[in-house]
């Protein structure tokens, strides 16, 4: 069985959006990679850390989940990471309100013995430091590394964040920071540059717009689930993640037309984590329903076309 070994936040989001607002819920870019993955028939571990006003409750929750937290490591005394987010009237856009880093300041990550060898490391949101550190930890060259970040690690870290970039296979990032990172407005511009940095591959999350894998002269789009109702997008880049992640540690696969289905895997995973608030949708999803949905997946993006 393949082995995804994931790094991120795990956090107290409080979020307000168009619909409503939460105080201190369970989030954090882990969380969201980590309940994506374990749709897959993969092991998983997280590497991240909380303070001990951490519930049990949500412990349990990976647990249950079969997802490894015994390098999640519990500071005595400390403050979990915590974020808050508000949404504009689109969903599409957001401003944080609060970044409190918390045991995230001086966090150093160890790595399980038993993950050293992990065919797939997910490095989700977080310092670049700290991924680095993780990719140094590994035994032997996972077959994959994929790293997600974001705006605020480009304006507090981008050093840090380059020399990460270098190590890696494939980037998720979303358009305006694909934008921020390359100084490009084309996103094909920008997902060349990024590629002179690093990563062989590019994929760039546009929300409800769907998301776009660059490789060389390659393209492919995945368009995101038309849904009836969105409450919460929180967690759906990460769950996107997640899905993309987990579905290439389940089937050893690294071929471009597999990175393909793992664009859609990560697409469709992200269309439930949106449906409500938090991590709630995630939490009690069932394989059936997933694929249930990647049949809808097909039909939007299939057509016959003669040409004269
Ligand atoms: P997403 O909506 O997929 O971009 O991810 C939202 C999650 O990212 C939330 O649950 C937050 O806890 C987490 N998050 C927000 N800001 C940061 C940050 N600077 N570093 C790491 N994780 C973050």
């Amino acid at each position: 069985m393949g082995k995804l070994l994931i790094v991120g936040t795990v956090a107290f989001d409080a979020i307000e959006t168009p619909f409503g607002k939460t105080d201190k819920i369970l989030g954090g870019a882990a969380t969201y990679i980590s309940l994506a993955a374990s749709q897959f028939n993969i092991k998983s571990a997280i590497v991240s850390v909380v303070g001990d006003d951490f519930p049990k409750k949500h412990m349990d929750l990976f647990t249950n989940k079969n997802i490894d937290v015994s390098s999640l490591e519990v500071v005595k005394g400390g403050k979990s990471f915590y974020w808050k987010g508000k949404y504009h009237n689109d969903l599409n856009s957001r401003d944080t309100l609060v970044t409190e880093l918390n045991v995230l300041a001086d966090f150093s990550p160890v790595v399980p013995e038993n993950f050293k060898d992990a065919d797939v490391v997910m490095l989700g949101n977080l310092h670049p430091s700290t991924q680095m550190s993780v990719i140094n930890q590994m035994a032997i060259r996972p077959k994959l590394i994929v790293l997600d970040t974001m705006n605020f690690w480009m304006d507090n870290a981008l050093t840090e964040l380059m020399a990460v970039i270098a190590h890696i296979d494939v980037i998720t990032i979303n358009d305006e920071e694909a934008r921020q990172l390359t100084n490009e407005y084309s996103l094909v511009k920008a997902a060349e540059k990024i590629q002179q940095m690093g990563p062989k591959y590019v994929v760039i999350k546009k929300g409800e717009h769907g998301a776009l894998l660059f490789h060389k002269t390659e393209v492919f789009f995945a368009p995101a689930l038309p849904l009836e109702e969105v409450f919460d997008p929180t967690g759906a880049g990460d769950s996107f993640a997640g899905g993309f992640a987990g579905y290439l540690t389940e089937t050893e696969n690294i071929s471009f037309n597999n990175l393909k289905r793992a664009v859609i895997h990560g697409s469709n995973l992200a269309s439930f984590c949106v449906e409500r608030f938090g991590t709630e949708r995630m939490e009690d999803l069932q394989k059936k329903e997933a694929n249930e949905r990647l049949l809808q997946f097909k039909e939007l993006t299939q057509f016959d076309i003669e040409l004269q």
